[in-house]
């Protein structure tokens, strides 16, 4: 765990499980202050524990990212507390896969509210803070279905390739004071795939998750990006387990 010269404020969302709770480990290991949100207090909470009790910074606070408000009042309590906001990892995601025919648009909605509306609303909340600070970083965990659609996957890999165009849209707009970053995960070891409701998909995802690689193997990459010097933007880092085709 190497300390890193410049420790940033970094707000994590959806850092109760998976790829966000590696993420928030692994920049606290690395001197990030980082601010830890997801609607699940109890995990934040403990996680917040583990990384004080580890000698790392962090804080936690309840957080809804399809809630425009909600998202926005963390960030402002965040530059309130901290006097600046360096990074978001638009993180918070959801994948009940389903074929379009299953009809379960509650569930689509659910994938746009959160993978689309959620990032936007931290794009949203982050953006003035940035143009206040002259910079900041903006890291979207985006996924391999941003790039490809499968049987199953036609409304969530529509809300990943939103999350990349998105991310791409800020980058060209931006001034290069932010810099905007996609992260594109193969399959990860997380709580992802326990939320597919519809049977038939559970049995063809059981067989194509396999191979995973653990949740830090992302952290590394979302590391990676922010550790680079101000003027070095990486654009998108995919990172697939050596065995997914
Ligand atoms: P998990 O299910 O383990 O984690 C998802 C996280 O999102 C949880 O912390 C959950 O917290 C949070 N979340 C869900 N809904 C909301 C919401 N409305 N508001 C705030 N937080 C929310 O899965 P992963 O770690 O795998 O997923 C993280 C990201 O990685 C997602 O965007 C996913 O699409 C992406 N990804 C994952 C891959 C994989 O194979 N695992 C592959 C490619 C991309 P809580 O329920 O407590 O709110």
């Amino acid at each position: 765990n190497t300390q890193t010269s410049t420790s940033k404020i970094v707000l994590v969302t959806g850092a109760s499980s998976g790829i966000g709770e590696a993420t928030a480990i692994r920049l606290a290991a690395e001197g990030h202050h980082v601010v830890l949100g997801a609607r699940r207090t109890d995990r934040l909470q403990a996680l917040v524990e583990k990384i004080h009790s580890d000698g790392g910074a962090a804080s936690a606070h309840r957080l809804d990212v399809t809630d425009r408000d909600d998202v926005r009042a963390v960030v402002d309590r965040v530059v309130e507390e901290h006097g600046r906001i360096d990074v978001i990892v638009n993180n918070a995601g959801v994948m009940p896969l389903s074929r379009l025919d299953a009809l379960l648009v509650d569930e689509w909605d659910q994938m746009i509210d959160v993978n689309v509306r959620g990032l936007l609303h931290g794009i949203a909340a982050v953006l003035p803070h940035f143009g206040r600070q002259g910079g900041g970083h903006v890291v979207t965990v985006a996924s391999i279905a941003a790039h490809e659609v499968v049987p199953t996957s036609a409304v969530y890999s529509a809300s990943k390739f939103a999350a990349w165009a998105i991310t791409e849209g800020l980058r060209l707009e931006s001034d290069p004071g932010i810099r905007a970053t996609t992260i594109t995960p193969g399959v990860v070891e997380s709580e992802l795939a326990e939320h597919i409701s519809d049977p038939a998909t559970q049995d063809f995802v059981r067989v194509y998750r396999r191979n995973v690689i653990p949740a830090d193997a992302i952290a590394r990459a979302i590391s990676f990006a922010l550790d680079q010097p101000a003027d070095v933007d990486v654009n998108e880092i995919i990172v697939r387990p050596a065995a997914q085709r």
